[in-house]
């Protein structure tokens, strides 16, 4: 099966909005198994998006499009769609209930012209927008093609693809695949693709990097006529990939959201341990990071932006003595303020940060990337010296990915 992406939005192509619905749906696809050898912007104009329906229906078994289903002018998605397969658009009832739905519990009185959101051709399957006005839609194109239309905004585009345009794909297909994604911290991409490049090359089951700061992600697939035979084709690849790496793998998952900042989290609850924070520069992303993890309230107690020097001391108690014999980016202050942070909210853990994020404040002794990330439970208290490259920006997100990763190895050692 043949997929093609095709977006339409004039602020597309001024460059007013990032086109993350490509993106996301490309992922999807390659997930699934799909290929797509080509995709298209198209602004909000009949006569070329036509063009590209044709373009695109002429060398693809799926087309798929984003945007233009409201209810304005420039809205044209569907009836240019309509034109392309010969038919008409008609009221669908069903979709006229969901539509005028949404608007008596929003409370606002509906314009007329919200109507040409329930119009479709009499052959479409609606798919439900739960999250929008908008009713997304498969439409038969003829000669087995067909085009699925789904609403813009990532937030409804996302879960009705996920939910509908998916499963009905998939059955279609009659081929299961199945993932796993294999979280890789602390060995660079070079290093992954050294130890597995013979498994990179098989094609069922499929291993793939991906790379994003400071991490490799791996997915592994492998597809069959049922979930068990896939299932069965996998597994061995992954244990392999297992046996190859060791334990720079933090996590295999059946899906890609994962974190270091959630398996510390999650690591933290199986223990029932409690956190503290005290960043410096990474001023609370150690905190926020893990806050971003439904459920975070269980674990993390609080923490302190103990920014300027000053802060140290009088959040989390480092003397200043100490700062000044040992300067302020030293194991030293690293230990003292996972210790002071611990001891100020009484909790079983905590994470601190110093360093230099740059760009500026380097010297030859301490360059700029130069950080100390301290670790302390009331057993003991370590540091971990890090040497990072990059901007400012990498610098503190590897920091933080640091922290997450000894935090998740403290709260999983067995003591
Ligand atoms: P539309 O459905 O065309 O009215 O688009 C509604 C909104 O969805 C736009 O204003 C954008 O903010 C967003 N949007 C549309 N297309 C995309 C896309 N390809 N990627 C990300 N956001 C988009
Ligand atoms: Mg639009």
């Amino acid at each position: 099966m043949i997929a093609e992406i095709l977006c339409v939005g004039t602020e597309l192509l001024m460059g007013q909005v990032l086109n993350t619905n490509a993106q996301f749906l490309s992922r999807r696809l390659s997930a699934l198994g799909v290929s797509q050898y080509h995709q298209t912007v198209v602004g909000d104009n009949a006569q070329r998006l036509e063009d590209a329906y044709r373009l695109a229906l002429s060398r693809a078994d799926v087309v798929i499009t984003s945007g233009g289903l409201g209810p304005t002018v420039d809205d044209i998605t569907k009836r240019v769609a309509a034109k392309v397969a010969g038919k008409e658009l008609v009221l669908n009832p069903q979709a006229e209930a969901h539509v005028r739905g949404r608007f008596q519990r929003m409370g606002r009185p509906m314009t007329e012209n919200n109507l040409s959101q329930a119009m479709f051709t009499a052959d479409s399957t609606l798919l439900d927008n739960p999250h929008g006005t908008a009713p997304g839609a498969i439409v038969p194109m003829g000669e087995g093609k067909v085009v699925i239309h789904l609403p813009g905004p990532p937030n409804e585009l996302q879960p009705m693809w996920i939910n509908h345009a998916e499963p009905w794909l998939q059955e279609r297909s009659g081929n299961v695949l199945v993932s796993r994604y294999i979280r890789i911290f602390g060995m660079g991409e070079s290093n992954v693709d050294e130890l597995l490049a013979d498994l990179e090359k098989q094609s069922n089951p499929s291993l793939s990097p991906y790379c994003s700061t400071g991490e490799v992600m791996l997915r592994a697939t492998a597809g069959a006529a049922t979930k068990a035979e896939a299932e069965a084709l996998l597994m061995p690849l992954v244990e392999e990939v297992q046996k190859r790496l060791g334990d720079v793998i933090y996590a295999i998952e059946e899906d890609d959201t994962g974190s270091l900042a959630r398996c510390a989290v999650e690591a933290l609850k199986r223990r029932g341990w409690t956190i503290a924070t005290a960043d410096s520069l990474t001023g609370g992303m150690m905190a926020s990071s893990m806050v971003e993890i439904p459920g975070a309230s269980a674990v993390v107690k609080g923490g302190f932006v103990t920014y300027q020097t000053v802060s140290k001391t009088m959040l989390v108690d480092v003397p200043a003595e100490l700062i000044e014999k040992y300067d302020v980016v030293s194991a030293e202050v690293a230990y003292a303020m996972a210790e002071g942070a611990r001891k100020r909210l009484g909790t079983d853990i905590a994470i601190s940060a110093t360093g230099l994020a740059g760009p500026d404040g380097g010297t030859p002794e301490k360059p700029v990337g130069t950080v100390f990330v301290g670790i302390s439970t009331a057993g003991k208290t370590e540091v971990l010296p890090l040497r990072l490259n990059g901007d400012r920006k990498r610098i503190r997100t590897l920091t933080m990915k640091h922290a997450m990763n000894a935090v998740r190895k403290a709260a999983e050692a067995v003591i």
